[in-house]
């Protein structure tokens, strides 16, 4: 059995790995894909002492890192159940079975789509999902937000900050964000907001983004928009369905509930990044929430009698 088993090798698992491993226990990491998130993002500039990288690099990076020390890595391997007992038990789809003393679940996340013609022809070259990842991008153009709810409100008074104009379109009649927000938002002049307005098409000149389509929902009116980015924001979808109907505590949004230290409420069970409740989901919070958790299962280890 290994001491520390993360499950996911993105930012929080490659960071979790090598705070483990340093400590000289047995460290393994199962993953379907190293790298996660981070393998499908095109330019990073808020990765702090690296002015601009880009994601499979920074991935490769990660690579060579985790690889300086012991540390098994499997990878092409889903994890599909957890057990508790004397050992934590992760279950692989493959039907093999995994036995360490403590495990960090960092499966991550991933961001709704809007499932419309153009969006994955024109991800990254003007559909964007991180408002603090690419916003500066956009500086002096126009963008749309799509989704009414916090995320997508927080997302245009940030970018109205950065851009020339924000139209956000909203699905339903009303907006879901906070009162505070939408206030503020109604207060920023280069803001517009439209309701009962469902996006049908991201329209690109072949290379990027140069608008969108949307039906009007009360008149069923198609329409168009002029812009040069799209963020979508409805939705960050936790990675925990294999985690459901299990003892392990997760919010109505599927994230899971930890502590400051990275703790679930199951012994030996610690969880890190985009996967758990931590308020903001970015590749250095979610390093730094990788590290909290194997010094804290490292801490229970040393605390905890070997089986
Ligand atoms: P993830 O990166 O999601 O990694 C999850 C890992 O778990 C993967 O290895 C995955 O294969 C694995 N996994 C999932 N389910 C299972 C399972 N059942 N069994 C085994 N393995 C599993 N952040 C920034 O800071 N700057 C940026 O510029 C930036 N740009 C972004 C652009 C895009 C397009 C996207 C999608 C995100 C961007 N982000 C950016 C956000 C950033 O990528 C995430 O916050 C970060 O990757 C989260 O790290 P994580 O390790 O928690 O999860």
């Amino acid at each position: 059995p290994y001491d520390v088993l993360i499950v996911g090798g993105g930012p929080a698992g490659a960071s979790a790995a090598i705070y483990a491993a340093r400590k000289g226990i047995r460290t393994g990491i199962v993953a379907e894909r190293f790298g996660g998130q981070v393998m499908d993002t095109v330019g990073i500039e808020n990765f702090i002492s690296v002015p601009y990288t880009e994601g499979p690099k920074l991935v490769a990076s990660l690579e060579q890192h985790v690889k300086e020390y012991e540390v098994d890595v499997i990878t092409e391997q889903k994890a599909a159940s957890l057990e508790t007992g004397d050992y934590v038990e992760i279950g692989l789809e493959s039907g093999a079975t995994l036995r360490s003393r403590t495990v960090i679940l960092a499966t991550g996340a991933r961001w709704r789509e809007m499932n419309v013609p153009g969006e994955q022809e024109y991800r990254g070259k003007g559909v964007a999902y991180c408002p603090h990842c690419d916003g500066p991008l956009f500086k002096g153009k126009r963008v749309a937000v799509i989704g009414g709810g916090n995320s997508g409100i927080e997302a245009a008074i940030d970018l109205a900050g950065i851009v020339e104009h924000v139209t956000v379109l909203e699905f339903a009649d009303t907006l879901r964000a906070d009162d505070v927000l939408q206030r503020k938002a109604r207060s920023m002049a280069n803001i517009e907001i439209i309701k009962s307005a469902q996006t049908t098409e991201v329209r690109g000149d072949g290379s990027k983004v140069v608008g969108l389509t949307y039906k009007d929902r009360t008149t069923e009116e198609l329409k168009q928009v002029d812009v040069a980015g799209i963020f979508v924001q409805i939705g960050l979808v936790p990675n925990t369905e294999w985690l459901k109907g299990g003892d392990l505590n997760l919010t109505r949004f599927g994230e899971i509930e930890i502590d400051s230290r990275g703790a679930t409420n199951l012994e030996g069970v610690f969880a890190a990044g985009d996967v758990t409740t931590v308020p903001f989901k970015q590749i250095i919070i979610a390093m730094g929430a990788g590290s909290t958790a194997a010094l804290a299962a490292f801490d229970h280890l040393i605390r905890t009698p070997d089986p």
